[in-house]
């Protein structure tokens, strides 16, 4: 039998993956090359590694660590106030404590929609170019003016 280096499991994810409407992309998974999809919901996956970010620089690589780290937090801080809310029902009131993490979580929250939003520009702006450049397509030098 040939080695592949993508096993039968892999196969079958890209074909499940295909079967579901996603879409092979010419980019490829950073961690194990193998190429990228594109599921209806918007969202790149690899076959192996599930959900992967195609970043295009390095400002880009910081925000999507911050956003990766911000959203632990924010699960973390989810089950701390939920902690806190049985702890009340048991009739242990931790309004401080509970107020603490609300306050956490509402700056998390703040943070994170920033940098969600200026990932989706950044996003909408590489689609744009993309697509405005889909016509004739022109290789050479283009002329910017201002
Ligand atoms: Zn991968």
């Amino acid at each position: 039998m040939a080695a592949s280096r993508a096993g039968p499991d892999v196969v079958k994810k890209m074909a499940d993956l295909l079967r579901a409407g996603a879409t092979m992309l010419p980019e490829r998974c950073p961690l194990c090359g193998l190429p990228l999809f594109r599921l209806r919901s918007g969202e790149v996956v690899c076959p192996v590694h599930g959900r992967v970010y195609i970043v295009r620089d390095e400002s880009e690589v910081s925000k999507i660590t911050v956003q990766g780290v911000l959203e632990e937090l924010e699960k973390l801080v989810a089950s701390r106030i939920s902690e806190n809310i049985e702890a009340a029902r048991r009739g242990e009131p931790r309004a401080r404590e509970l107020a603490e993490w609300l306050d956490v979580l509402e700056r998390t929250e703040r943070i994170l929609s920033m940098v969600r939003s200026e990932l989706a520009a950044a996003k909408e702006a590489g689609a744009a170019g993309k697509a405005a450049g889909g016509g004739g397509k022109k290789p050479g030098p283009r002329r910017r003016e201002g």
